[in-house]
């Protein structure tokens, strides 16, 4: 890897992936920790940017779409926002770095509402590596979002998952046969 690469570590957090998270993904999300650490590394050490977008809301907010859909989760300052397990570690102890940030979005897409496009574009970043929760939904629109801007994708099939066994299934093919994703 190199410095035109980005990894984005997306919303690996307790509500996503903890047995007591709100919305969790349980074992399959959990099991995910050393492929994640892994390649922040690789990354890290390769001069390589590492982005943790994670999703926030506030407890109730009538105006926002997923209050319809979903229970309250990754709101700020919970315990439910902080990251899991051996990525909090590895965050606290890279979050010096001017290479490694974590960023507020409030939509599934990375990219909604948010600086990334620009602050990737400011770098000559044009390849990201994406990794998180879950495939189908958070991953997913990061990657059409990321497709739609001209990124090349790089999908580690190992270090995404999802609460939905099917819907895991059917992004890890919507990657390859629709966005052009490489799926290693
Ligand atoms: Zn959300």
């Amino acid at each position: 890897m190199a410095t035109n690469q980005a990894l984005l570590i997306i919303d690996y957090t307790n509500d996503f992936v903890a047995d007591k998270g709100a919305l969790t993904c349980g074992e399959p999300g959990q099991v995910l920790a050393p492929a994640i650490v892994s390649l922040a590394n690789d990354v890290h050490q390769s001069g390589g940017w590492v982005l943790l977008p994670t999703d926030v809301h506030t407890p109730h907010d009538p105006y926002h779409p997923e209050s319809k859909l979903f229970p309250p989760h990754n709101v700020r300052g919970s315990w439910g926002r902080e990251l899991y397990g051996p990525v909090k570690t590895w965050y606290a102890d890279h979050a010096a770095n001017d290479n490694v940030w974590q960023f507020d979005k409030t939509r599934y897409s990375s990219f909604a509402g948010t600086d990334l496009d620009l602050r990737l574009r400011e770098r000559h970043v044009d390849t990201l590596h994406l990794v998180g929760v879950c495939t189908d939904i958070c991953v997913l629109h990061t990657a059409v979002d990321a497709y739609n801007l001209g990124y090349h994708l790089i999908i580690h099939e190992n270090a995404v998952a999802s609460f939905d066994p099917a819907g895991h299934a059917w992004a890890l093919s919507h990657f390859k046969t629709a966005l052009g994703a490489e799926v290693i």
